[in-house]
């Protein structure tokens, strides 16, 4: 099957910058995020975007791309020294797999260590709660060794025996007559059912199971930074390992509420701001909420209405990149609608003065329209 173009599969343009690579990434990866989408062959499309990006965004893997068509330095140059081959797809199969909860097992032998099933949750987080962090102690339902028996299913360590049909093997021969002669298979021993070993009292915990269903409460810590939809990977939190195997781990994707007054992109927020028409024309230092207290925002004289200032380093602290955002202030002037007296009369002079200001202004267009 031939590959898709890079720039075709993320549905940008060969001159994308940076951030439009990431914006479109960002797209696709939500789309097809198997977790969550219902589109047809998911997972491949994931991975196709994932591979995407893993080229697009790295600029030397860009370039050789567009150069060679290929991520890899000039492919028809490969000497033997300096060919990095430890790079590109192996990595990102191992990150895959990762991902995926390493899915592949080497071996099906009952008795092969496993690991424990992956588990999937949602949980809504308040706008601060994702801004800044914050410990939940949840409930969950999940299995855990059982205690009792140690995961063996035994009442006791005495009731195991080597299974006496294979003789602990597992497996059993079975000899079958067939008009080509006697044909050996072999197949799982139907006494224990491939663990070679028998139990005289099952565990009474666990009736045998070697698990048992748990929801003692587990504390996550969220880190800040947290964004609507993303997924966090908690490891070892799953299901427990079976034979020894390690835990699943726990894909928690959250739900970020929005705020009152803070809108938020990324790591930055924004805020509108009313300020009165003084303020505006004369300009003013204003007490602007931030998330992490209140600040002064000089806004010079003759501010116009939507003006954006920039407060950085305001914004959200990311602690999974170590970035921090900024805040932007969109200063909203308001137009007074209940006037005192004394308003009143302050206003109608000042509309007096901005009659000639605005005469002065028609008289520039009449020169301009009469050229
Ligand atoms: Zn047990
Ligand atoms: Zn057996």
């Amino acid at each position: 099957m031939a590959e898709r173009d890079y720039y075709e599969i993320l549905g940008i343009n060969k001159n994308a910058t940076d951030e439009e690579i990431k914006k479109a990434y960002r797209t696709m990866a939500k789309k097809y995020h198997p977790d969550v989408s219902t589109e047809p062959n998911a997972t491949e499309k994931f991975k196709e975007v994932q591979k995407a990006y893993d080229c697009l965004s790295d600029p030397e893997k860009r370039k050789n791309y567009d150069t060679y068509g290929t991520e890899e330095p000039n492919p028809f140059g490969q000497g033997g020294a300096g060919f990095s081959g430890a790079g590109g797809f192996g990595g990102f199969e191992d990150i895959f797999s990762t991902f995926f909860g390493g899915g592949r097992r080497a071996s099906r032998s009952p008795n092969a260590p496993q690991k424990g099933r992956d588990l999937r949750i949602s949980m809504t987080l308040s706008f601060e709660e994702a801004a800044f962090g914050v410990k939940k102690e949840i409930k969950i339902s999940r299995y855990k060794t059982c205690s009792k028996c140690g995961g063996s299913g035994a009442e006791s360590p005495s009731d195991i025996h080597t299974c006496s049909r294979c003789n602990g093997t597992g497996t059993v021969i079975v000899e079958q007559a067939t008009i080509l002669g006697r044909i050996q298979t072999q197949s799982t021993c139907p006494n224990c059912g491939g663990t070679g070993r028998t139990i005289d009292h099952k565990c009474s915990a666990c009736r045998g199971e070697g698990k048992v269903r748990n929801d003692d409460p587990i504390t996550i810590n969220i880190p800040s930074g947290i964004d609507d939809e993303q997924t966090l990977r908690v490891p070892l939190q799953g299901d427990a390992g079976v034979n020894g195997g390690p835990n699943g781990d726990l894909f928690i994707t959250f739900r970020v509420k929005d705020h009152e007054f803070f809108k938020r992109d990324g790591n930055d927020v924004s805020l509108e701001m009313p300020i009165t028409f003084s303020q505006a024309a004369l300009g003013a230092s204003i007490e602007v909420d931030t998330l992490t207290g209140k600040v002064n925002l000089k806004v010079p004289a003759g501010t116009q209405s939507g003006t954006k200032f920039r407060l950085a380093g305001r914004g959200i602290k990311n602690a999974s990149t170590g970035r921090t955002g900024d805040q932007f202030v969109f200063v909203k002037v308001v137009t007074p609608t209940k006037l005192s007296k004394e308003q009143t009369e302050l206003f109608t002079k000042l509309s007096k003065t901005n009659e000639s200001a605005s005469n002065s202004i028609f008289e520039k267009f009449k020169k301009f329209f009469s050229k």
